[in-house]
This record gives structure tokens, sequence and C-alpha cells, in this order.
């Protein structure tokens, strides 16, 4: 089959690769759809080469089923959680395998997604309704999660005023949650293209920084205070900087993006403003069976932040492309829905 490697300095290639066989309780899924993630591109952009297959939002259709396979049968349609837990210890036991000190990673140390077949614990796949699109689960492996992980952490309610700094594919999720539970969005971001993209994902309202103060935008959009809650997904020293300036006295904030390590946050502006900061890192297994659900029930849907999709051969224009920051969420789409 084919699978994408990356060999350093904002290189791929699309390699043949042998199947990947299940073991015990894992099953070989078929790709259907599979995103390119921020954290690819800060591996696609380092000088280091590997031979494993890269990626990491796994969606398809269950294609061979290993031994000890309970659940699942051939044919069915999963999302893949991805962060494999080695579900014996305390955080695996607490349903959060992303603290698993023995977890196994997509694309790091397993094959990863980036291909026509990958091997998931059965345990990690969540069936999908049958409307349900893969590209809408390669969201819900990863980003869409991400995102409403963050929307959980905040406790956000109907309603309330959402600022999202970051209009990456997850800033973009942030807001298409966060909007189909009611709250009211304003999305900030550099880029020209994705500010427009917020729009489409139905921001209320959308500022380049480049051009309009952010904060003052913000206040005004809240009716004179600041926002509720606010998202943080640029891992820029700029967006940190804006975070307690843009809330409200008592709001709620989420640093979701990695990226500077300037220490920009004065602890005493925290106190001054009875701020609550939360860093918000993935999000449990059970809340991907949750956002399944709200997929399937109220009409959410991550579609609208897909700009791109390409066969894994194209693997290095996707890359590219994804690389540039001016484009939504650039799938691979390996298999027809
Ligand atoms: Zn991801
Ligand atoms: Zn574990």
């Amino acid at each position: 089959m084919k699978g994408v490697v990356f060999t350093g300095n904002r290189n791929c290639e699309v390699r043949n690769v042998p199947v990947p066989t299940p073991g015990h309780g894992e099953v070989l899924v078929r790709i259907g759809a599979t995103g390119i993630c921020g954290s690819d591109l800060h591996v696609y952009r380092a000088a280091t080469a590997s031979d494993q297959v890269r990626g990491h939002e796994p969606c398809g259709t269950v294609a061979a089923l290993g031994p000890g396979v309970r659940r699942l049968r051939l044919g069915d349609r999963v999302t893949v959680f991805h962060h494999q837990g080695c579900g014996v210890c305390r955080e695996c036991a607490r349903g959060d395998p992303v603290w698993c000190s023995d977890k196994r990673l997509f694309g790091v140390t397993i094959p990863g997604s980036f291909a026509e077949y990958t091997v998931a614990m059965e345990r990690n796949c969540i069936p999908m309704p049958a409307g349900m699109s893969f590209a809408d689960g390669a969201f819900i492996a990863c980003v869409g999660g991400t995102a409403y992980g963050a929307l959980k952490r905040l406790d956000a309610r109907p309603h309330e005023f959402l600022a999202v700094f970051g209009l990456g594919p997850v800033g973009l999720s942030c807001i298409l949650v966060g909007r189909n539970l009611g709250l009211n969005v304003i999305g900030v971001d550099v880029v020209s293209e994705r500010v427009e993209l917020a729009r489409k994902c139905g921001a209320a309202a959308a500022v380049n920084a480049t051009e309009q103060d952010p904060v003052a935008a913000i206040e005004q959009f809240c009716g004179g205070c600041g926002a509720d809650c606010l998202i943080e997904t640029s891992g820029s020293a700029a967006g940190r900087r804006n975070i307690l300036p843009s809330l409200r006295r008592g709001g709620r904030a989420a640093i979701v993006g990695v990226g500077s390590d300037e220490e920009v946050i004065n602890p005493t502006h925290i106190h001054g403003k009875a701020a609550t900061l939360v860093g918000s890192v993935v999000f449990p297994l059970a809340w991907a069976w949750e956002l399944v659900g709200l997929c399937d029930r109220a009409g959410l849907s991550f579609e609208p932040a897909v700009t791109h999709r390409f066969p894994l051969v194209e693997a290095p224009a996707a890359l590219r492309l994804a690389d540039s920051g001016r484009c939504g969420k650039v799938l691979f789409v390996p298999q027809a829905d």
C-alpha cells in the first residue's frame, strides 16, 4: 500500500509499505479520510527524517479483525481516538490515555494514517452513524475533539460570548462547536484567508489582527465588556498577551496552542480580572463518543472547515499547502465515503 513519510526540512515521500497486520484486540482500518494536523507540520518542518508513516487522525472502515476483537465487525465505519493507552494504568483507568506513559502514538511509535490502511486498538474505535462523513470522523479523531475538549473545560454555556484566537483547523473547529452549543463567536487571526473561513464556519465577527486591534474589537462585539470564554489556539506570544485584556471580569480562557515559550501572562493580572485560565491538551476518550453523538443528533459538522482534499500520491503538494497556512483543513482521502 501507499504511505507518506517525512524526510526532513519540509520534504516528504510517498512510499510503498507493507499493509500492517492487526494484533490481539486490534483491527485493520481502511482509511477514508485523515487530516494534516498542526502537530504534523512541526515535525514536517524539522530536520529529522523518519521511515515511520505519519498521520494520527484516522477514520475509515474496518477491513480485518485481529484475534480477540469482540464488538467491531468487518465494514463498520469508525473514527479512531488517536492516543492509544496501555489500558491498565491510572490514567487509562480515568479514561484519559493522553497521559498514559506507555501509550502508542500513530505516526510516531506505530505506523500512522497517511496510508491506505492503519491498525487501531478496538477500544479506541468509535462507531460512526451511517450519515456521518469520513471527514467528520477525521476531525473527531483529533482537532474537532480538541476544540470540544476546550469548550467542555471552560464549561461554555449557550448565549455566552466566545473569542477564538488562531483560526487554523483547531480554531475553526472551536467556532463550529461553539456555534452548535449556542455561543456567540468572534474569531481572530493574522491571515486573511482564515479570517474569511471563520465567517464561513459561523463566527458572527472575524478580525484580522494586522488591520484591527483585536482587544477593542472583542470589547465592542461583547457589548462593552470582554468575552465570557476565550480559546487561544495560535500558540503565539501576541495571542497569549491578548488573553487577559480580552476577557470580562471573571472570564475563562483555555490555552490550547503550542508554540512560544515567552512568559507574557502576569499572575497579578489574572488575579485582578478574577480570571480562570486552563491548559487544555487533547481530550479524554469518552468525549470522542460524546462528540460523535453531537454530530449525529445536533447537526454538528466540521465540513465548513475543510478547504482541500488530496489523494495520497499528492502528499508533497498537500503538505506544502498546509504548511503555507493559507487554507483551512487539508485532508487525505484514500477512499470515498
Ligand atoms: Zn491532530
Ligand atoms: Zn495506560
